[in-house]
């Protein structure tokens, strides 16, 4: 049976990064570095596979929402040569990206696997080639079907999961989402991941129809509620023509202070002015429920979406995305207060 074909691309992140003066700083000639550290023996199992370079390699740090476009055409360009695809991306913003590719990348039918390293693949103890490895086994997964990030030994939603830690190697977790594989002896799917992907495929166009567009960043903020919040600083983001879509992160299960008349009345004007409000929780884990408190039903009053249980990353990206594709403020409404866009399920 012929072994299934990986594209490796490699977009920087400490997973190939190397010491200088000033910290760690990405490099070139991941392919020669890989054949230094891993023994013919274990490229020949790995075998095929071809690996390509962003020309600009970044800690992620430095992504902005065109690299996801980028990234979402390479996949396309290939996506008829090769059976998976594994992305290698600095952990910073890692979710970010897996979030946007899920909602670029429509109809997928083969793995998208993002991964990287807490220690570069050049340093030992490096974590690098256990994350690789994995992934690249998990990218080999016919049954997977959807954009992934592989790390630790565990395979993540891609659009669910989060960067937690900064220095553990278990440096991700989808809080509110079940793991959707893991790695021991192999590399296995969960039983819920299979039944999942059976309902994506019955759901999914038979051709991917691949949405990669221009993102305009400043037409959507994120505010994060605090004690003390200025009213500057809820005018910056609220008062601002440009802004056509707002991420709030409130307290708890979605409360704001509602005794802050000066954020209640910027919230109800933007509203008015069809600026889409999605309001998720600054906890860590859990989901929004607007109106268990008074505080919070207010915002239903003021037609605020009750971001249920998304994470800030796919929230954020999810509106970015539909404010670049979709006309109807009213459909984009919609599909923010659902677990769906298009036919990715978060
Ligand atoms: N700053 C690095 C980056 O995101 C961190 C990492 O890769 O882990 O590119």
């Amino acid at each position: 049976m012929n072994k299934s074909r990986v594209l490796i691309i490699y977009t920087g992140g400490t997973i190939g990064m190397w010491p200088s003066e000033s910290g760690y700083v990405p490099q070139g000639g991941f392919n020669e570095l890989l054949e230094q550290r891993l023994n013919k023996v274990s490229i020949s199992a790995l075998q095929p596979f071809d690996i390509i370079e962003l020309d600009k390699l970044i800690d992620s740090s430095n992504i902005v929402p065109a690299d996801w476009a980028t990234l979402a055409k390479l996949i396309e360009l290939h996506y008829e040569k090769y059976d998976g695809f594994v992305i290698l991306h600095g952990t910073d913003t890692m979710a970010y990206t897996a979030s946007a590719l899920s909602f670029m990348l429509i109809g997928l039918s083969k793995p998208v696997i993002l991964t990287g390293s807490q220690i570069p693949l050049a340093q030992p103890r490096t974590d690098a080639t256990n994350n690789l490895l994995n992934a690249i086994e998990f990218a080999r997964e016919p049954d997977n079907k959807e954009v992934c990030i592989c790390f630790d030994d565990q395979l993540l939603r891609g659009n669910r999961a989060k960067k937690i830690h900064t220095s553990s190697l278990r440096a991700f977790s989808s809080p509110n989402f079940n793991v959707l594989g893991q790695s021991g002896i192999q590399a296995e799917l969960c039983p819920t991941t299979l039944e999942n992907t059976q309902q994506i495929q019955e759901s999914q166009k038979s051709t991917p129809q691949f949405k990669t567009p221009d993102c305009c960043t400043h037409h959507v903020a994120q505010l994060h509620l605090y004690p003390g919040i200025s009213d500057a600083q809820l005018v910056a983001v609220l008062d601002n023509p440009d802004i056509k879509g707002v991420v709030m992160l409130s307290y708890g299960a979605g409360n704001p202070p509602d005794n802050n008349h000066c954020m209640m009345s910027l919230l109800e004007k933007a509203n008015n002015r069809g600026v889409i409000i999605v309001n998720l929780t600054l906890c860590h884990s859990g989901k929004v429920i607007q109106g268990s408190y008074a505080t919070g039903a207010r915002l239903n009053q003021l037609g605020v979406i009750p971001g249920a249980d998304m994470t800030v990353e796919a929230a954020y990206t999810k509106l970015l995305f539909l404010l670049a594709t979709e006309k109807s403020t009213e459909h984009i409404k919609t599909l923010m207060s659902s677990s769906l866009c298009g036919e990715v399920t978060l």
